[in-house]
Order: structure tokens, then sequence, then C-alpha cells
């Protein structure tokens, strides 16, 4: 059985008053799955202080981008070592945001998810069609593509000690949730897809989730946790989330 995972995609918000009040409030009371929170890069470090104070096993620091490169003139880029050497343990590779907004190609997304197991660190590899892929019936096709290239680039074996996020692009900061029968026909599909390699590769849904759709979307068979944007940036909200897994 994959272990459930909920984690905090803050993006590009909050600050150094943010990150303090947000650990204020957050109470892993009755939470029962593994969590991560995912700042910006200049918080990092104060979240894994933050983290660390907390010091619960289930609580962990990840970030939301990293260089396929392992170090050298690559200038306003952050490595995996890097991250690694500040505590972090997940990195989220291929949002739908960087690939449409930075031009990033499901091959350089599969080559930044093979550094980031290269620094012993778990991908989160986002996959997710946008809205006139889903109208043209492309839905499957166009996750299997983005898996492809990650099998392609790192193997078969790519998928131990990865996690994977479907995020429909339709359904992120939109307000429109997948219905939890939508996002488990594309969970099924990955899960599938993944093979014998994926058997616990947890898979995520994000998109618009909020502690009064997280429990029916974590009922489905194959929806092992959230990636959660918008409503993890309130420690209540998002608490919510993380004890309805
Ligand atoms: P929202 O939860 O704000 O829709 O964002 C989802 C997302 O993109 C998480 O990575």
């Amino acid at each position: 059985m994959p272990k459930p995972l909920v984690a905090a995609n803050w993006k590009m918000n909050g600050s150094r008053a943010f990150v303090e009040e947000f650990f204020g409030a957050f109470d892993l009371a009755g939470v029962e799955v593994d969590v991560a929170i995912c700042p910006p890069f200049p918080y990092l470090s104060l979240v894994a202080d933050c983290v660390a104070s907390v010091a619960s096993e289930r609580l962990s620091v990840g970030a939301q981008n990293a260089s396929q490169e392992e170090s050298g003139a690559y200038t306003g880029e952050v490595s995996t070592g890097m991250l690694a050497d500040f505590g972090v343990q997940y990195v989220i590779v291929g949002h739908s945001e960087r690939r449409s907004r930075y031009g990033e190609s499901s091959e350089l997304v599969a080559e930044k998810f093979s550094a980031v197991k290269r620094a012993g660190l778990v991908p989160i590899l986002c996959v997710g069609e946008t809205l006139e892929e889903r109208e043209g019936g492309h839905t499957l096709e166009v996750v299997r593509a983005q898996l492809e290239a990650v099998t392609d680039f790192a193997g078969n074996d790519a998928w131990h000690g990865a996690v994977v996020a479907y995020e429909p692009v339709w359904a992120i900061g939109t307000g429109k949730t997948a219905t939890p029968e939508q996002a488990q026909e594309v969970h099924r599909f990955i899960r599938e897809k993944l093979g014998e390699a994926g058997a616990e590769t947890p898979l995520l849904y994000g998109g618009s989730v909020k502690g009064a759709n997280a429990g029916a979307l974590f009922a489905q068979a194959d929806i092992d946790g959230a990636l959660v944007g918008g409503a993890s940036l309130d420690a209540k909200e998002f608490a919510g989330i993380c004890r309805a897994a």
C-alpha cells in the first residue's frame, strides 16, 4: 500500500512573518499521514527549523523546483544537492505552472526528476491535462506521454521512491475540482501505467482541494493524498485536509 502524503505547495506566497504565523497555528493533532510543506526557496531554511521544532516524523520540507544540473555556471538555479543540504526531502517537478509559464518540456522534467532521485530526495512529479485537452478527449493520452517521458529517461524503475501528482490544469486555482470519479479514473490509469515499480508510489490529487472536498477525494481507491495550493496557505484549513487523508 502506498503511504499517504499531503503536500502544501505555497507557490510564490509567504513571508518570514507568514511562516512563523503558519507554524504557530498549524496543529498536527489527529493527522495520521505524512505531510510536506513546500515554501519558496528563501524560506526553506526557516521552514526546516519550524519543522524541526514540531518534532514529528510525519512532517517534512519540500521544494517547488530544482535544477537538473549538479553545479556550475547556471545563474539563478538551485541544485538538488543544495536542497538536500537544507534538510529538504521532497521536490516538486513538472508543475503545470512551470511547464506552461517557463517552457519546461516533459524531457526537461524527466531530467529534473532523475536529478532529485540522484540526490536521495523524493520527486513529486506533476502531470495533468488542460481544459482543451480534456474536452478533446485526450486526457489519458496526455498523462501517458508525461509519464513515459520519465520512464524513457530514467527507466521503468523510476517510480520507486517517487510520488506522482495528478493535477488537471483546469482545476488549479479555479475552484473547479475534478469530481472524485473523474480523478479516480485518471489515478487508476496512472497506477496501471506505473506497473509493479509504482505499486508503492503515492498518487496525489491536486486542484482546488479544500477541507470540504478532501474526504470524498481521499475515499477513492487510487487517491493516496493531495498536493494543495491555495488552501495550504491557511494553517487550519490545511490541517483539516491532512486530517481527512
Ligand atoms: P490550488 O489548490 O490552489 O488549486 O493549486 C493546486 C496546485 O497547483 C498545487 O500544486
